[in-house]
This record gives structure tokens, sequence and C-alpha cells, in this order.
């Protein structure tokens, strides 16, 4: 079960995946920053690695996934400056904090089912591990590599980088960074630009506060990673995930505060996930090209033609590999619709194959095509391309051009029902076109039907039909040309 390759971005290579524990994995995934609402970027990445935990569950791995909820310390800026997001909607809103992360977090989590992504194990939340992180921030401390100036506590990145390699994950070198790093205003406490609080002093003006040993702050936004991660999954895990803008700083910093507690190197192989753009500009609520989940299924957004379906988005996703940029289109999404339609029409078609004994297909090499494409870095690109050659498959033995025989018509099924629901996490939706047709051409023949009855003189029952049709709200509306109906 064990040959899945993974693309380590502190390598920058494909390594074959080894878990620590055989048949365990750890993997945590940062989650929302919870002031607003996702946009259809972040449900890029949590749909990236939501196909990661599938299909590894899929394996048979015991997998602990864990997806923080960021709500508290994450400044306007990113960097160490500027309001706490939160603590910003909150005023705007006039609401306490905590109101604002439960709505958001409610509303986050409704998306997440929306496109069908499985929940993870454990969803812990940054205000939820204040006491831990005030004690990793101890720990780096007593280890000589954060300093403490007027109540806010700041992690020193040339002494790290004394004995550890800032920058190794991002692939930058120290002196570079420095080079393009300006002194920011409000940060003349640091002793190098580059450094960056693990704590900060907090003034009565801002609204979420705890005691700590340096007085009243909270704490800085890259701690709580590092925090949850080591206490859910230990000092070092498996896999860490996060979208391509989290690869710096924060997630060379979580680096360097787990390495700075004491702990080592965290994470195992660090999985980046590409960003979803809009004419080849990052997608992002401040841009003004980051849709919402809702305005995509209404299309109530000026660069909208359309609604689309949760299923057709979540597939046009999934065409493209997760370490790809992946351009919004239109045109895209309209050809995601026609395939993923293909894809379940063939679906529905496979059902109803009736299984035959003469010289069968042999479905053996489309099976293993189908794990090797999701053991290369889980390409799902590759894997859809090779359902769409059983959906080739499946219409010629529909067309009686092809014979299968039963065993290979159960591995054929096993893969629809493993890969495209299991794996890639897609369903079958109810198409409500289809439904509404059918509906309209259900009543024509019960209404046909009564016509029948009552050109028999079968009274009784043309009156059974409208009375049960009546107790659906349904009534029948009888004129000399003809029946008509309608819902009340
Ligand atoms: P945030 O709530 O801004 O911290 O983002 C949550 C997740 O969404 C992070 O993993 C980000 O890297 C990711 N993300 C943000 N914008 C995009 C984008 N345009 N495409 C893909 N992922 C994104
Ligand atoms: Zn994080």
């Amino acid at each position: 079960m064990n040959n899945i390759k993974i693309n380590n971005s502190l390598t920058g290579k494909k390594e074959l995946f080894k878990p620590i524990t055989p048949g365990h994995i750890g993997m945590y995934v940062c989650g929302p920053t919870v002031y607003n609402d996702v946009h259809l970027g972040n449900v890029r990445t949590f749909i990236s690695f939501d196909v990661v935990y599938r299909y590894l569950i899929y394996l048979g791995y015991k997998v602990r996934y864990v997806r923080n909820i960021t709500d508290v310390g994450h400044l306007l800026n990113d960097a160490d400056s500027g309001e706490d997001k939160i603590a910003k909607q909150a005023k705007l809103l006039n609401k306490e904090p905590m109101e604002v992360v439960q709505y958001y977090t409610n509303g986050f989590h409704e998306v997440m089912r929306n496109y069908n992504n499985l929940s993870p194990s454990i969803e812990p939340s940054a205000t939820g591990h204040i006491m831990e992180q005030i004690e990793m921030v101890q720990e780096i401390i007593s280890n000589g590599l954060a300093y403490e100036v007027n109540g806010s506590v700041y992690f020193d990145v040339n002494k790290y980088n004394e004995h550890n390699p800032y920058g190794e994950l991002s692939g930058r070198k120290i002196e570079d960074l420095l080079s393009n790093t300006r002194a920011l205003d409000g940060q003349e406490e640091k002793r190098n630009p580059l450094d960056f609080a693990i704590w900060k002093a907090a003034d009565e003006s801002h609204i979420m506060q705890w005691n700590s040993p340096w007085g009243k702050g909270f704490p800085g936004w890259h701690l709580e990673c590092s925090v949850m991660s080591t206490k859910y999954l230990g000092k070092t895990f498996d896999i860490h995930g996060g979208g391509m803008d989290l690869k710096f700083p924060h997630h060379e910093c979580e680096i360097a505060q787990n390495v700075g507690a004491g702990g080592g190197h965290p994470v195992n192989y660090w999985m980046h996930g590409n960003m979803l753009t809009v004419n080849g500009q990052k997608m992002s609520k401040s841009a003004g090209n980051g849709f919402t989940p809702v305005q995509l299924k209404t299309g109530d957004h000026p660069l909208l033609e359309k609604g689309y379906s949760e299923m057709t988005i979540r597939f046009f996703m999934l065409q493209s590999h997760y370490g790809s940029t992946l351009d919004f289109s239109n045109d895209a999404l309209n050809a995601s619709e026609k395939g993923f339609e293909k894809l379940s029409k063939a679906y529905e078609t496979l059902q109803s194959l009736t299984p035959s004994k003469e010289n069968t297909v042999d479905i053996a090499s489309l099976q293993q095509k189908c794990y090797d494409a999701m053991n290369d870095d889980f390409n799902t690109p590759i894997l859809i391309a090779h359902l769409f050659d059983g959906v080739k498959m499946i219409n010629s033995i529909n067309n009686g051009k092809a014979n299968i025989d039963e065993e290979n018509l159960n591995k054929l099924k096993s893969i629809f029902n493993g890969f495209l629901f299991d794996v890639l996490g897609l369903k079958i939706e109810q198409n409500n076109t289809t439904s509404n047709d059918i509906s309209n051409e259900l009543m024509d023949v019960i209404l046909e039907i009564r016509k029948e009855a009552k050109k028999t003189k079968n009274y009784a029952l043309a009156d059974h039909i409208r009375d049960n049709l009546s107790a659906l709200n349904i009534t029948i509306k009888d004129s000399k040309e003809k029946s008509t109906w309608e819902i009340n």
C-alpha cells in the first residue's frame, strides 16, 4: 500500500512517503482565519487536502487530520503590526469577537459540507490553546532564542540562524531577506527586522487579551500552528499542508518555533497547494476577485456568466494538479460542467450493464493506472483522464461493441465508486432540470390514464386519481379540451 510519492516542498523533490508509525498518519493543515466568508481560493486549498486525506483513508491508513481555526493573532498586514482581523470585524459589527468567530466558523463548515469535504479529526482553535502557547514561548525564551521587550516577546531569527537554516522551506537566504526588508513603523522593539512576534503586548484598546508572564497580551499568528500540531500530532509528524502563500513567513516561522522550543524539525513532508487565480491574479477578497461560494451558486458576481453547482466546481478544481496554479474562467467551468455530466451519466449506465461471458474487456490495468495516478503526488487530473477511459469502455459495452464479464464489471463499479466518490469526493447531483422534466412527464401520464378512465366511464378511478393528487396539493382543472394541473 505504501508507494505514494509526495512532492516535498522542503526538499523540492518527489519522495517516497514513509509514515513515522506504519499504518498511521498525522496530517496538519492550516485552517481559515474566521473573520469573513471564505472565497473560492480558500476552498481550493481545502479541497486539495481533503483529497489527500480521502486517498490515505482509502488506502487503509488511520489518519489523524488536524485543521485549525485561527481566531486570534492574525494581524491585518499578515506580519506583526496592524489590528487583529477578528477584533477589527468585531468592532465594525459591534459584536463580541467570539460571535464573529462562531458566525464565520459556522459558515465555513457549511461551505465545507456543500463541497463534500470530510470533517477533520480535530479542529482546534488558537484561543482554546493560550496556555500551551504561553508555555511554548517560555521554552523558546529559555533556549535563548526569544527576548522580551515591553511585554512583547520576539523570536531571535539571527540567533536561530547561527545553528539552523532559517529560510530552508521557502528557499530564502537570511542575507537576501534582510536586504529586502525595511524596518516598519512600530517595530522598533525588534533587534532585527526579520524577528517576529510570538507574544504581543496588548494595550487597553485591544479587545482580545490574556494574562501572561509578560503582562496582558495575545499570541503571534504563527505560534498557534506550532503548538496545536505538537499537541495533537507530536513533535515530529508526517504531513503539513497549506496554501503556497503560507510558506513564508507562516510555515518558515512555524519550523523555527518548533526547533526553537527544542522539538527538532516538526514535519517530514511539507505540501503546498497552489493558488486559484483570476486572469492570472491570485484570488483574494482584497483584490475584489474573491467570489464567495454563494455568489458562485447564484451567479451573482460581475465575473460570473451564470451559477455553477458545487460538484461542477469541485470537479473543475480536481482537473488540475494541486501543485499547479489554476485560473478561473467561465469557459473552463462550463467545460467541467459538461465533463462531470458525462462522467455521471456513464456512472448511471454502468449500473445497468449486464455481464456476459465472452471476450471480456480487462479492467485490471485501468485500476492500476488509477492507483498509479494518485500515488504520483495525488495526480487527480491524470486519475480523471483514466476515469474517462472507463467512460469509453462503459459506452462501448452499452452499445454492444464490447463485452464485460461479472468479475470485471464488479471491478469497474468498484473503480468508479472508489475513485470518483470516495477519493475525489464527488457526488452525483440531483439535476433539478431533469427531475422537473420527469415530474412534468409523469403528470402527463397520470392525466392520460384519468382521461382513459373517464372515456370508459370508470368514474371511480378518475375521482380516485383527482382526490389523491389533491391530497398532494395538486389540483386538476377539467375543461372540454383537456385537463390541466397546478400545484396549490
Ligand atoms: P486564510 O484564511 O487567508 O488564512 O486562508 C486559508 C487558506 O486558503 C490558506 O491555506 C491559504 O493559503 C489558502 N488560500 C488563500 N487564497 C488562496 C487562493 N487564491 N488560492 C488557493 N488557496 C488560497
Ligand atoms: Zn498555520
